[in-house]
């Protein structure tokens, strides 16, 4: 079988890892990656060392079903890097990345892969075969195509593309930050992971300046916990075989929380306060909860991303958590690591970070509007009762499911020749039998968070499985 991988990032390495376990092997695997991100994609490639992952080893091994396969290959490297407060490594995400080149390098000793750095533009169908044509016109046949493209960059959601002093997207950051001066007013957009990168590095780098958080929610991520191993007794995939609301996840959540003797109402009343409470009053009482033994939060955070995909596709009303709970989903199930949060509060003691929700427009200039009237809005930025900055660096990752733009034609395509199908929220379903695949934030019918390594991993290895049953 001839295989063609569109995209080298990690979910091409998982994939190409996953082929080479398996007995039956492809007779050529193609992988077509234009940019110079080879293997370590958009997240895990060279940066500055401030740019770390945001999950421990445990949940970052890029093989399904060996969740220690990261955490051996950090061997000793691992003292280097330890986070004293959430008691594991978190690496320079440069670092993994160098993990991931060692993977894919390992899986093509053993499987025969060829390199081609063009994008893909379009793939068509030709009797049984499929035809990939890429930018510089090659054309190469083969059996089955698998999309490993990822999920792309941020939108310019304020049309500020080529206005000085805005970044449009801050990746790498070791490249987008020597061009904002020490002393600027940087404003950024977003209150994710995203943005809370790009302020760890800005300080990292020594910056004097006042920054910004601007968002609508205001809702920063959760703070992680230390990890506690736990095999949830109620949470489970068998039981969640049954569930069809939110309402009844919640029921399974409660009956766990019962049996160790937690107040599940008061667990469900905190998360559903993320919103509405000051985010600085809640990221420092996360900070002091990151030891605590309650398990609510730990427990949610593990189901999110290993059962959540199982059971997202039969809740009848997903849409909560997509719509009203939204941010509040994302928060808890995409927290970030301690040592990031603790840089976030002693920017905000000394007053040199602000968080402003209720943003309505950012305009040239820069000149920012918000619906803010709360006193916290008060910062070095405001003047004349509005926002200035003299630096927008936008932190706004897409939607889950989006279309890449440098793969904006290849999806079109398959659609026109009904390889593909849009799914209901977005992604690309494929029909039973077809010769195509998905793996990672493209495939219809995930989550509300946007893919991380576990799931990816997953995805990979259950597409092995099946190229090689076909
Ligand atoms: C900044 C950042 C940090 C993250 N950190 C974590 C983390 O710490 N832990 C975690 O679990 N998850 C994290 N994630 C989630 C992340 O999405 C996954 O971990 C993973 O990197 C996704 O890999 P991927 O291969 O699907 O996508 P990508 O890494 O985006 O790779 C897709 C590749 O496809 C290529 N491509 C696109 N279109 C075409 C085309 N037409 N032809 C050929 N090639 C094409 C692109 O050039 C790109 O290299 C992070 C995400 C981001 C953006």
């Amino acid at each position: 079988m001839r295989i063609a991988i569109v995209g080298g990032g990690a979910a091409a390495v998982a994939l190409l890892d996953s082929l080479a376990l398996l007995d039956a092997r492809p007779s050529s695997v193609t992988v077509f990656e234009p940019s110079a991100r080879l293997w370590s994609g958009r997240a895990y490639g060279p940066d500055l060392d401030a740019v770390r992952v945001n999950a421990p080893p445990v949940i970052m091994s890029i093989r399904h079903g060996d969740q220690e396969h990261y955490a051996r290959w950090l061997g000793e490297r691992a003292a280097a890097h330890l986070d004293e407060r959430l008691g594991a490594p978190l690496v320079p995400r440069a670092l993994y990345g160098e993990y991931l080149r060692e993977v894919a390098t390992a899986a093509m000793a053993r499987l025969p892969v060829d390199v081609r750095r063009d994008r893909v533009t379009r793939v068509a169908r030709h009797g049984a075969e499929l035809v990939v044509r890429t930018s510089g016109g090659d054309e190469q046949a083969v059996d089955r195509v698998v999309l490993c493209v990822g999920g792309g960059t941020p939108h310019d959601l304020f049309g500020l593309a080529g206005t000085p002093g805005y970044v449009a997207d801050p990746y790498p950051l070791a490249r987008t930050l020597p061009d904002v001066p020490s002393d600027s007013a940087v404003a950024v957009i977003g209150s994710g992971l995203t943005a809370v990168d790009v302020v760890v590095a800005l300080a990292s780098a020594g910056h004097a300046g006042p920054i910004t958080l601007m968002s609508r929610s205001g809702v920063l991520p959760h703070v992680w916990q230390r990890p506690v191993r736990y095999e949830p007794r109620h949470l489970t995939a068998a039981r969640l075989r049954d569930v069809r609301t939110t309402g009844d996840v919640a029921r399974l959540l409660r009956a766990e929380l019962d049996e160790l003797g937690k107040d599940f109402d008061a667990f469900a009343a905190d998360l559903l306060a993320t919103p509405f409470e000051d985010p600085v009053v809640r990221l420092r009482r996360q900070l002091a909860a990151i030891d605590a033994p309650e398990l609510g939060r730990r427990i949610v955070q593990q189901a999110a991303h290993t059962l959540g995909p199982l059971t997202w596709g039969v809740l009848e009303d997903r849409d909560r958590l997509t719509g009203e709970h939204r941010r509040t989903a994302v928060s808890v199930s995409s927290p970030m690591v301690p040592v990031n949060a603790v840089q976030l509060d002693r920017l905000l003691a000394r007053g040199q970070l602000t968080l402003v929700r209720g943003l309505r427009a950012v305009v040239p200039g820069f000149h920012i509007t918000t619906t803010d009237n709360d006193p916290r809005a008060e910062s070095g930025l405001r003047a004349d009762g509005g926002l200035r900055a003299d630096v927008v660096v936008n932190a706004v990752n897409p939607a889950p499911h989006s279309v890449p733009e440098a793969a904006a034609s290849l999806v079109a395509s398959l659609l026109a020749d009904g390889l593909a199908t849009t799914g209901p929220e977005g992604g690309l379903e494929v029909p039973a039998g077809a010769p195509l695949h998905v793996v990672g934030d493209l495939a219809a019918g995930g989550t509300f968070v946007t893919s991380s390594i576990p799931a990816v991993a997953a995805q990979a290895a259950a597409t092995a499985q099946a190229l090689a049953d076909q």
